[in-house]
This record gives C-alpha cells, sequence and structure tokens, in this order.
C-alpha cells in the first residue's frame, strides 16, 4: 500500500492569527511507558504533539485565562447583608493509573487547553481513550435564605461563570444547585483533557508521524482521542444533537448532506466508514471521527470532523476547497430546493 507522506503544515494561511486554542500536552505522567522509553519515547511525543498542534491551528476559539486559586476560581455574590460564595474546582484522570485527581484551581494561560497524556493497558481492540476533564462546585452562603439571598445566589453565579466560561461560547459542563432555596449555576468552558493509548504490546504502534505509517497509527489516533477530549462524543453539547443514528447539528448537516445515520450505534463517534474531504488536500478520506483505524493507515483531518466540533460551539478554521465535489454537491443541493417548490 502506497501512502503519501503528511505534509507538516497543514494550514500555512493561519500565520496572521493572532488567537487561538492551545492545545498544551503534558507527559508528566508518563514513566514507564512507550512515551518514556529511550527508542521510542522522542517519536511517540513528537507525534501526539504535531496532532495537538494541528488542532490547535484548526481552532480559532479564544479561551480567557483563569488566575490560581481564589483568584480565579471562587467567586462571591452579594446583596445587602446576604452573600453566596461558589467554588470552583476542576481535575483530570490520571492517563496512567485512572486515578481522578480533581478539586483543582490551578493558573491556565490565555487559550491553554491542557491535555495529559500517558498510556495504559487496554483491553481487546482499544487503541486509546480520550476525553474532558472534572468538573466541580462547591457554594457557600451567609444571611438568611430571604429577601435579597437569591440576587447574592444570581451574582455569584454571573461572576463564577464569567470566569470559568472564559469568555467563551464553547461549554464543556454546566453544574448548578439550590442553597438555602437560591438557585446557582456555573458554566465551564473547556480547561483539561486526558488521554492514553494502549500499552501492553498488543499494538504494533507506529511513532514517527513523519514516515508512512507501518502498524497503528500513533499521530492518527491522537487526533481521534483530542477530539474526544474536545467534547467529540463526550460534551453535554455533543450529547444534546443526538437521537439514536442521527444527528441534528446544522454544520454536520451542511457538510454531510444529512444528518439521519450520521451516528455510530453507541452514539460517541461519527458512523463508521463516513467520508469527507482531508483539510491538507481536498481528498475524501474516512473521517478521524468514526469509530476505528486499518493498520499501516494515516488520518488527518477533515471538513466533517471539524463540521461537527463546529456544532459543538467551536469556532474552526472555514475550509478553502474549490473542490468539483464540493461544487457538485452544492449544485444537487440546489437543484433539490428547485424541486420541492
Ligand atoms: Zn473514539
Amino acid at each position: 500500500m502506497t501512502k503519501k507522506l503528511l505534509v507538516t503544515a497543514l494550514f500555512p494561511a493561519l500565520a496572521t492569527q493572532v488567537s487561538a486554542i492551545n492545545i498544551m500536552l503534558d507527559f508528566d505522567t508518563h514513566s514507564s511507558t512507550f512515551f518514556d522509553n529511550a527508542t521510542t519515547g522522542a517519536a511517540a511525543r513528537a507525534a501526539v504533539q504535531q496532532a495537538a498542534d494541528d488542532l490547535s491551528a484548526a481552532i480559532t476559539t479564544k479561551l480567557n485565562a483563569i488566575s490560581a486559586g481564589d483568584a480565579g476560581y471562587k467567586n462571591t455574590g452579594t446583596d445587602q447583608s446576604k452573600s453566596v460564595t461558589l467554588d470552583s474546582t476542576i481535575g483530570y484522570t490520571n492517563p496512567n493509573t485512572g486515578a481522578t485527581i480533581s478539586g483543582l484551581t490551578p493558573a491556565l494561560a490565555q487559550d491553554e487547553f491542557k491535555i495529559y497524556v500517558g498510556a495504559r493497558s487496554l483491553t481487546g481492540t482499544t487503541l486509546g481513550q480520550g476525553g474532558p476533564g472534572f468538573i466541580g462546585l462547591g457554594a457557600g452562603g451567609s444571611g438568611s435564605n430571604t429577601g435579597t439571598f437569591a440576587n447574592a445566589a444570581a451574582a455569584a453565579s454571573a461572576a463564577s461563570t464569567a470566569d470559568m466560561g472564559r469568555g467563551s461560547s464553547i461549554v464543556a459542563g454546566t453544574l448548578s444547585g439550590t442553597i438555602g432555596g437560591a438557585n446557582y449555576s456555573t458554566t465551564f468552558a473547556p480547561t483539561l483533557g486526558n488521554l492514553w493509548f494502549d500499552n501492553d504490546n498488543s499494538t504494533t504502534w507506529h511513532y514517527n508521524h513523519n514516515l508512512v505509517p507501518t502498524g497503528t497509527d500513533l499521530y492518527s489516533v491522537a487526533l481521534h482521542e483530542i477530539l474526544h477530549a474536545l467534547g467529540i462524543g463526550t460534551y453535554d453539547a455533543w450529547t444534546n444533537q443526538v437521537s439514536g443514528a442521527n444527528w441534528s447539528g446544522a454544520n454536520a448537516i451542511a457538510s454531510h448532506g444529512t444528518g439521519t445515520g450520521l451516528i455510530d450505534g453507541p452514539g460517541a463517534h461519527i458512523a463508521e466508514n463516513t467520508m469527507s474531504a482531508r483539510l491538507s488536500d481536498g481528498v475524501m478520506q474516512e473521517v478521524v471521527m468514526d469509530p476505528d483505524i486499518q493498520v499501516n493507515t494515516r488520518k488527518e483531518l477533515t471538513e466533517l470532523d471539524l463540521a461537527f466540533l463546529r456544532d459543538l460551539g467551536w469556532e474552526t478554521v472555514t475550509v478553502p476547497e474549490p473542490s468539483s465535489t464540493l461544487l457538485l454537491g452544492l449544485g444537487s443541493f440546489a437543484l433539490l430546493l428547485r424541486r420541492q417548490k
């Protein structure tokens, strides 16, 4: 099988972009895995880093910085003698051990989305797993639960969402509750994620993303798992647009022509064998977010993968594509509209 080498600069037009998401990888917990191996470690980390860089370049959403500790994660609302304080926390899964690391209040830089990367033994044919981290919210109040107490809770909610929402419209999750009869709620933008790869010698990994893959391509699987961390198959915004095998999001429907049958059975992936145009050259390829990948195969980001991200609320690059496939699709659509009149 002959495969073209991956083009290293996928998005050369982005040089003028001033700000976009910055996916930062943390390999600190990677010890005793192939990321730590003297022979494979450098190439393995570089492949995952390239996947993160390619997604960082494709996503134009800006995320505000969050200050560490109380300055960023604790918000108090007051009204007269009443006050409500909301304590937000975030966390992730240790990618090597599966241990839950929660209750964190770290500083996050402008546009930073940090992903903890590792490896562990995965059963069956599973190559990797990825997802967003955890969010937590606690509430406390002073003053009685009458009169302006609800105003204090509302003010705390607004202040908390302003910080944790990071000034963006992309929602990783919302936590809410009641205190003293008053409702509170905080909406969280993406902050942390986690992903891990199979590490029990049942998978023959291909590490070097600059070479034609001979084995299971780590770069391709990394793209897939990072997209899970960014919400595909995981955020509420995903679940809310899935009904059985059908997708209701407008961007993916526009890209694919229909949302009917576009979702894989268990509901966390694009349907098996779905094709879309690669960003790099417009050639049709199986999407990154279908459930599996063949050996000796590299996947690159496709237009449909990005369309799903836009349906989740992410802003992405638009694909500069004078491809005949796309023009034909538009022509067919226009014809269909005329027939309906
Ligand atoms: Zn998956």
